[in-house]
């Protein structure tokens, strides 16, 4: 079986060249066919001897996505479900916003987490993807869309940490200067909250943003909405955020998913204050998705915003989510089961 060349990080491509007697400056060639020209195959990389690329492609395959289904929302969203060529699909999304565009990478085939209100649940877990594979969303899209992305979110299927090796090889490759070059800064990492890998990441001092998926205030309700919960409550969290804050000075992004009668109420709000009070935190509130077998249903606008003034008021930056693409099925997992069913 050929080795997947995406799965390198720009040093072991070094390494594996070195192996078969070529010199640095071919590997830093053949990166930037890869990642500055993104191309499909070997032959188009020429400027490498022809026994060169016949070498590679004997030894490697590029692994280029093939695109099963396609949607587009009135907002400018773009999803897109690809053939990962073992069978399996998975989804990336690309986003539009006024600073510029966005997109939104699948970690794994499935998830282990089952969150109530995710798409993502009752699929199951098949799969881990490797580096390359997660590196490849991005360059499909670019590629098809023709465009550039400067900014790139690990919030679609998946628990990321759940990944964690493949995940933080894959921001590396997509780190690289000599590539795309993608700033730390500019990567964000959602994940409903392992604790022990937040702190592992927390000592890799990278300047990734991490996003927490909180959308409850006690650990009853918690546990409820996310069974990761009963392993990880909700203090020992927080703990690891702090700790995660106090390593790379980052500041740590809330997502808050508003369900009525659920966890919208004032008495909610007023706990929330003071769970985060005194942290450098953001709240994202989110209009719960639509998609839920009716067990959450949608707060309305009006709660949304009181909620959102109360934090404002007591300290709390928070600002409410556009929910982009929500005519095109655009929540984690919808496409892919629409299309598994
Ligand atoms: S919300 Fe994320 S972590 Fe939770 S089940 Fe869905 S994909 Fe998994």
């Amino acid at each position: 079986m050929k080795n997947k060349i995406k799965d390198y990080t720009l040093e072991e491509l070094k390494e594996e060249m070195n192996q078969i007697g070529e010199k640095a400056f071919r590997t830093i060639q053949i990166w930037e066919w890869l990642y500055k020209e993104n191309v499909s195959t070997f032959d188009e990389m020429t400027n490498l001897s022809l026994e060169l690329r016949k070498k590679l492609e004997e030894k490697y395959e590029i692994g280029t996505y093939k695109i099963i289904k396609k949607q587009e929302s009135k907002d400018g969203t773009k999803k897109f479900l690809f053939d990962i060529l073992d069978g399996n699909a998975i989804e990336t999304v690309l986003m539009e916003y006024k600073y510029g565009k966005s997109i939104c990478v699948s970690s794994q085939v499935g998830c282990k987490m089952g969150c109530r209100f995710c798409a993502s649940t009752g699929i199951e877990f098949i799969r881990n993807l490797s580096a390359g594979e997660i590196v490849e969303q991005i360059l499909a899209v670019e590629r098809i869309e023709k465009i550039k992305t400067n900014n790139i979110v690990f919030m679609g299927i998946g628990e990321p940490l759940d990944n964690y090796d493949n995940v933080l090889k894959a921001i590396k490759i997509i780190n690289n200067n000599k590539g795309l070059n993608i700033g730390a800064r500019h990567i964000s990492i959602s994940t409903s909250g392992i604790v022990p890998r937040i702190k592992q990441l927390a000592d890799e001092k990278w300047q990734c943003t991490l996003s927490i998926s909180l959308h409850a205030t006690t650990d009853e309700k918690r546990s409820k909405m996310m069974p990761i919960n009963n392993a990880y409550p909700i203090d020992e969290l927080l703990d690891a955020c702090r700790y995660y804050i106090q390593q790379t000075g980052r500041r740590i992004s809330f997502e808050y998913a508003l369900a009525k009668d659920n966890n919208d109420n004032l008495e909610d709000a007023k706990r929330l204050v003071k769970l985060l009070k005194g942290m450098l935190a953001h709240v994202n509130l989110i209009p719960i998705n639509k998609i839920q077998d009716g067990t959450y249903i949608q707060s309305t606008n009006e709660n949304i915003l009181k909620f959102r003034d109360y934090l404002n008021k007591n300290g709390i930056t928070a600002t409410v989510r556009r929910e982009l693409g929500s005519d095109i099925d655009a929540a984690c997992g919808q496409l892919r089961r629409k299309n598994l069913l």
